[in-house]
């Protein structure tokens, strides 16, 4: 005979707080409803290791959607429930365990659990317009029991027919929740939620039917066991991404906490921004949620990757998780780990690391730039090309720390001169390198946070100066080469325009000129338009080559050829620093056509 009970905490005003706040992840329930079962197989599997249970037959889970009746089903061959134990955990603990969340979801403002975790059996009431379980206990001469509730104030309870041991949970679906009907998407949900639980899952099984799952993913072996092309599969199948990975780093730790996971290098796609990668968090094989900053390094989430860490307090708030102790250590260990895998790939096989090193720079600059400790760690292992493509260690740009008293004195730490854009900054360049000097190649997005973010962290030992900001102090020769003559004849040239002049004696002397471009304040326009604050004027620097014969030959020329001479030196000059805009072209070219006639006039 059924019975009716009533429920006794009062639950009428519970689900609509939870729909609201659950609204775009109400589909957590099925993982609440399957991770149920699966736990129920566990504590059975226990009494069977114990002695206290017959073993048998296969274990699994499995989940029917039933149109007809409008019903999704989910079954298990666990432990099973006696009527007691349905009373007190379903109509007392599921209960009031809801109640619980509820409470500690208030306290921490709505969107405090990560991944909803800890709403349990409930949460099937977000779709469920009535649930019924038929169950029977593992127990000797244990009966099914039937119990059934539309969540509010009663539910029912009596013995029922059941064969064979387990529970069957059975949600009568709302009407406007059909959704849950539709076999593809409970397809989809498993394998979000599932696709790495314990037991094997099985969809509307037919015949030869296949688990949706995968029971020991990879990452819960031991990484000698594992083959590299274990390793591609098992990216290629939770990332469904066909590029392979470039490398990866297999954590297994027991002690003192547990984490276990693979994290990927991804083969980048472009090089100019940060491409989001997806880290997994996973609890028990349970899937909780991508990219959780409280527990994964943030910069650790341009990677992909799985990662399950049993012992992480789920069901509390974020702000709690995040100054948990235990998740910091859990942190600070994950992020050694890829530390320490790059740093042996460093040592153990520059060539690979040189060749991924494109991909994975960007990473580890902004890994550096956010994680202090992992700065510390990676620092000796940053590389830069230099202009003849060779990689250098970052170090090797540095100088001998600048002492105070010498600071004091006015010496500056050493320069080290970079490159923004080979074909751009081209003049220089090839003036660096037939002055026999050397510059680093920069060439990602994230470049020019880094070298302020080393500046910073180096004030003694380097300042960078791009390639165009102090041409005349790295390719003079001797002292400074004034002449007022010359710089004369470029006043006239230069009026109205915000450019200095200066004259210095370069080593080559095929180049008329040459722009400088002061680095503080290119820095803070570059700045200003990352921020869209509008631009500064430029402040550029006219240096003027008194090693070039051309250049000199200005003084004894007669106008208008000199005028025109000393605009014609300029442009070029102008051109090999930036693209000339429309008015400066027209100018350039007005002048060039004389100079190209008095030139042709002079080899008749
Ligand atoms: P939690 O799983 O977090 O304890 P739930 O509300 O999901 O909370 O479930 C309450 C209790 O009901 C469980 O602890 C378990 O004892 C029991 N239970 C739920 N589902 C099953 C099942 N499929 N088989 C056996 N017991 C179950």
């Amino acid at each position: 005979m059924e019975r009716q009970g009533n429920i006794r905490i009062s639950s009428e005003n519970m689900m609509p707080i939870i729909k609201k706040w659950l609204y775009s992840e109400k589909d957590i329930f099925l993982r609440e409803i399957v991770a149920n079962a699966s736990d129920a197989i566990t504590k059975y599997k226990k009494l069977v290791d114990l002695g206290d249970a017959a073993g048998e037959e296969k274990y699994r889970i499995t989940v029917t959607t039933d149109d007809k009746e409008g019903t999704l089903t989910v079954e298990d061959n666990g432990i099973g429930m006696t009527e007691e134990e349905v009373e007190k955990y379903i109509t007392q603990i599921a209960f009031s365990g809801a109640a619980d969340f509820v409470e500690k979801y208030e306290k921490a403002g709505g969107d405090g659990i990560i991944g909803h975790f800890g709403l349990g059996f409930y949460s099937a009431y977000m779709v469920s317009e009535n649930i019924e379980i038929f169950t029977k206990s593992y127990q000797e001469g244990a009966e099914g029991v039937h119990w059934a509730s539309d969540g509010n104030s009663t539910y029912t309870i009596g013995p029922c027919e059941k064969e064979g041991r387990g529970t069957k949970v059975v949600m009568h679906l709302a009407k406007e929740e059909s959704e849950f009907l539709r076999e593809s998407e409970i397809r989809r949900l498993l394998n979000k939620y599932c696709s790495f639980m314990p037991y094997e899952i099985y969809l509307n099984p037919k015949e030869d039917a296949k688990p949706v799952n995968t029971t020991e993913p990879l990452y819960l072996k031991q990484p000698k066991e594992c083959t590299e092309e274990e390793y591609k599969t098992f990216y290629r199948d939770t990332f469904s991404d066909f590029n392979e990975p470039l490398f990866w780093i297999h954590l297994n730790m027991e002690y003192p906490f547990r984490v276990k996971g693979i994290l990927y290098f991804p083969k980048v796609k472009k090089q100019v921004e940060l491409e989001r990668g997806q880290v997994k968090l996973y609890c028990n094989q349970v899937y909780i949620a991508d990219n959780i900053k409280e527990v994964i390094p943030e910069f650790l989430m341009l990677l992909n990757g799985v990662i399950d860490c049993p012992d992480i307090p789920l069901n509390v708030s974020r702000s709690f998780l995040q100054n948990d102790r235990q998740v910091q250590k859990i942190a600070a260990h994950i992020t050694k780990k890829v530390a320490d895998r790059l740093t042996e790939l460093y040592r153990n096989d520059r060539e690979k690391y040189e060749s991924v090193w494109p991909d994975i720079s960007t990473f580890v600059k902004f890994g550096c730039v956010k994680d202090e400790e992992f700065y510390k760690k990676v620092k000796d292992i940053i590389i830069y090309k230099n202009l003849s493509g060779e990689y250098r260690p970052l170090e090797s740009y540095f100088g001998e720390e600048v002492s105070d008293e010498d600071a004091k004195e006015g010496k500056e730490p050493q320069a080290a001169y970079y490159v923004s854009d080979l074909d751009r900054q081209a003049q220089y360049v090839k003036m660096f390198k037939e002055a026999g000097l050397d510059a680093i190649v920069c060439d990602t997005y994230i470049d020019p946070h880094f070298i302020s973010f080393l500046e910073y962290k180096n004030p003694k030992r380097v300042r960078f100066l791009r390639i165009d900001a102090d041409v005349a102090g790295a390719l003079k020769e001797g002292d400074s080469g004034e002449d007022k003559e010359l710089e004369e004849i470029f006043k006239s040239v230069l009026e109205g325009k915000n450019v200095k002049i200066k004259t210095e004696k370069l080593k080559n002397s095929s180049v008329p000129a040459m722009i400088n471009v002061s680095e503080f304040m290119r820095r803070m326009n570059e700045m200003n338009s990352f921020y869209r604050m509008g631009d500064s004027p430029e402040d550029l620097t006219l240096v003027l080559n008194s090693a070039c014969p051309a250049v000199m030959a200005l003084k004894d020329a007669e106008e208008p050829c000199r005028t025109n001479g000393a605009k014609q030196v300029y442009y070029l000059a102008l051109m090999n620093y930036r693209r000339l805009t429309a008015e400066e072209t027209e100018d350039f070219a007005s002048g060039y056509a004389d100079v190209l006639l008095q030139y042709l006039k002079v080899s008749k």
